[in-house]
């Protein structure tokens, strides 16, 4: 028996050494309850047992072992440790996000310290075979139990506890009585069985790609399927999970936004029944939990459908790993540690498992895209859409042109009005895309040119119009419009810019009649809020739509013939080396949700700007000649994926520290890094919620070790870290940034 354990904490900590103290049987991956601090009683992980005594002191015994087996397989374990080590976040991190909150509870002592218990609910059962004699006899002389043996008989054997009337005095009578018994059980939360469905006929274009797919997994592990929009690709990922459970193996089906999987699961459960389980962080932590431990209990041969946090769920055999969209950037987690990337991270899971990976796109990450042309990943093409489906016609229509000719009504060229006109009359259905919600993006005073910025961000406020209030995007400090300004007192405050609100208002100004509604961060404020907007527009209980981003994913409207964007220049204007492939992503994601029969899809796109060499490749759906142009530029000024690269953010309310140490750590890294390092530079917001903010740089070229690299970076960041002077500046790293 081990004499030590290494455990993880759910803190943003390394791991600790403790005795075992005499617990049985203890193995790696299990939960245990520790003594941390003084007034703390944690929920830990044992990650290694060993017989090395810690270097200094003495180590605290483990106080419990919490549940009879590990609540983690080997390659989870070794998953976390993966991410820390690549992400530069500690371990305790990567529990604290890979976890659902109930199976690590903590406490201020051992005596008020509870493991996770699931819900159980009691049972009633017949002891014995009872004739209808013998009920005869017991109905003479005690009715009552007569009544319920009778009724559990009614059951079928056994009964739920609470759906009987009978008193607990009558129970516990025949239970005396060794008649019937009481049982306890975990509420089976699997729902019925609902496998309606063959799996889906493939079309010739199909069946091709699903061949190509099982050759390339006879020599490659990652296939990246190419897929245009609506041509199939979730029925070619239903053959292979179809495969995959043919050979008791698990599969986890990755979707970049939760509204996705919800559809999707409806698909899946149709033809593979209650084998497919969601998962994903708008569950309740209950639900989370029992999904978890089910898992956990479950034999393999399980369809996971989530989003990023679902590669945490403790599967045994997992042998598929499909990524659906991507190129999505919400697989990134950005905002706290582990900032990891949900697709990469999938793909070392299945590496741990020796599992074949798909990772499906219409629009695929350029990153992705150059992993096939050094051949990591086998490329596999579906240009073919599905049944009679035709390309919508991209119209790029010019807002300067159009200002000048006087054709331009509020934010609306000619080209886009008249064909709003005639969809409305037609009865057919319209989107417009504008990536802004909100009103204006800022206020200006016509007179003097004051603008209101957030006090604590250095960001100009947005004007929601509804609410009659200028509002902060990074931290929802909000003030009244005013009506005069405050600096030269004149009555000339205007908005500048327009967001989704302000789009809506003027399609009301222009087509009175058309029936509007609005989908963005501000009316999908919930699930339910999100789910009600797209089915009264489903039911075309509405002409018009228009959203941000949000409509831009897998949405699929019928009677959809028109499609506008109304400001392509701000998705190409971006200050980042991915501005270009992000506009094209979106552009074709977008027109992807237009009719696709008949040829009578249309996409009007408003720019200023028409020369950009973006539209010349969108009118033609060129997305090799995109893919070639942007790895060219990228290699030229060293981007990924010709580097790698770790961004690291300083933050503090302290200006002058701030800089300090930033200099101080640039210095430090450009001694080691040399031109790697970049900066620091001032981000485009420099100031959120009262800290300012910079950034360095550090761009690894691929043929230096990566590895290395991480931790000659750490060594510094822990070295600013220890000195006194820094203590209020957070360091913040990022690899592989979006
Ligand atoms: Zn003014
Ligand atoms: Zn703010």
């Amino acid at each position: 028996m081990a004499q030590y354990a290494d455990i993880i904490l759910p803190l943003a900590q390394g791991t600790y050494t403790y005795a075992t103290g005499g617990i049985e049987s203890l193995e790696e991956g299990d939960a245990v309850a520790v003594q941390f601090g003084k007034n703390s009683v944690y929920t830990a992980i044992v990650a290694r047992l060993h017989d090395e005594p810690p270097k200094r002191g003495s180590a605290k015994p483990l106080l419990a072992k919490l549940y009879h087996r590990p609540i983690l397989h080997r390659q989870q374990l070794d998953l976390w440790r993966w991410i820390a080590d690549y992400y530069m976040c500690t371990i305790g991190e990567v529990m604290r996000a890979a976890l659902p909150s109930l199976i690590k509870p903590h406490a201020a002592t051992h005596e008020e310290f509870e493991p996770y218990r699931p819900k159980v609910v009691r049972h009633l059962r017949l002891c014995c075979e009872i004739s209808a004699e013998q009920l005869e006899h017991i109905s003479q002389r005690a009715p009552r139990q007569a009544a319920l043996i009778e009724e559990v008989m009614a059951a079928g054997g056994t009964l739920e506890r609470s759906l009987t009337e009978a008193s607990a005095a009558t129970i516990n009578a025949t239970v005396k009585r060794g008649l019937i018994e009481i049982f306890e059980q975990e509420p089976s939360s699997s729902v019925d069985d609902v496998k309606v469905e063959l799996l889906p006929q493939l079309s010739k274009a199909q069946l091709c790609v699903n061949e190509q797919i099982a050759e390339a997994f006879s020599t490659q592990k990652t296939v990246l399927l190419h897929g245009v929009t609506s041509s199939g690709k979730t029925e070619i990922y239903m053959h292979h999970i179809a495969e995959a459970l043919s050979r008791g193996e698990d599969v986890l089906y990755l979707a970049p936004e939760i509204s996705l999987t919800t559809q999707l699961v409806v698909r899946l459960r149709a033809v593979f029944g209650n084998r497919t389980v969601v998962y994903h962080s708008k569950l309740s932590p209950e639900r989370r939990t029992q999904v978890y431990m089910e898992c956990l209990r479950a034999d393999a041969g399980q369809i996971i459908v989530g989003v990023r946090s679902a590669l945490f769920l403790p599967l045994k055999r997992l042998g598929l790993v499909i990524v659906d969209e991507e190129h999505d950037a919400s697989y990134k987690q950005s905002d706290t540690a582990p900032r990891y990337n949900g697709r990469d991270t999938a793909l070392m899971l299945a590496s741990l498992f020796g599992a074949k990976s798909i990772l499906g796109s219409a629009t695929p990450s350029v990153e992705s895209y150059a992993n096939t042309l050094s051949k990591k990943f086998a490329y596999v093409t579906l240009n073919e859409r599905y049944g009679a489906a035709t390309t919508p016609q991209i119209i790029i229509s010019d807002t300067i042109r159009s200002a000048k000719r006087g054709e331009r009504r509020l934010h609306f060229n000619k080209e886009l009005t008249d064909r709003i006109a005639e969809r409305l009359e037609r009865n057919e259905q319209i989107l417009l895309f504008q990536n802004r919600r909100g009103y204006s993006p800022y206020v200006e005073c016509k007179e003097c040119g004051w603008s209101p910025h957030c006090p604590s961000c250095n960001v100009t406020l947005t004007m929601h119009r509804q609410s009659n209030a200028l509002r902060c995007h990074y931290c929802s400090h909000a003030i009244n419009i005013p009506t005069v300004c405050p600096q030269c007192g004149a009555n000339a405050i205007a908005p500048m810019g327009f967001g989704t609100e302000r789009v809506e208002e003027e399609i009301c100004r222009l087509f009175p009649t058309a029936r509007t509604l609005r989908l963005d961060g501000d009316t999908a404020t919930s699930d339910k809020a999100y789910r009600e907007i797209i089915d009264t527009f489903a039911r075309h209980d509405a002409d018009i739509l228009i959203g941000t981003q949000i409509i831009a994913k897998g949405l699929d409207f019928a009677n959809v013939t028109l499609i506008g964007i109304l400001n392509a220049d701000n998705l190409l204007k971006m200050p980042d080396f991915r501005a270009s492939e992000r506009a094209w992503q979106t552009l074709i994601q977008v027109s992807g949700r237009c009719c696709r029969r008949d040829d009578i899809g249309e996409v009007v796109v408003q720019s200023a700007d028409i020369q950009h060499p973006i539209f010349e490749i969108l009118s033609e759906g060129d997305y090799t000649a995109m893919a070639a142009s942007q790895l060219a530029e990228r290699q030229l000024f060293n981007y990924p994926p010709y580097t790698r690269i770790i961004r690291i953010t300083l933050q503090s309310e302290q200006p002058t520290t701030l800089a300090e140490c930033s200099m101080a750590l640039a210095q430090n890294l450009r001694r080691i890094f040399d031109s790697r390092v970049l900066g620091p530079v001032t981000p485009l917001i420099d100031k959120i919620r009262g800290e300012h903010r910079l950034e360095i740089v550090l761009k690894i070229e691929n043929a230096s070790s990566f590895s290395k690299a991480r931790k000659l970076v750490a060594e510094q960041i822990c070295e600013i870290e220890k000195s006194s002077q820094f203590r209020k500046v957070k360091l913040i790293c990022d690899v592989d940034p979006l």
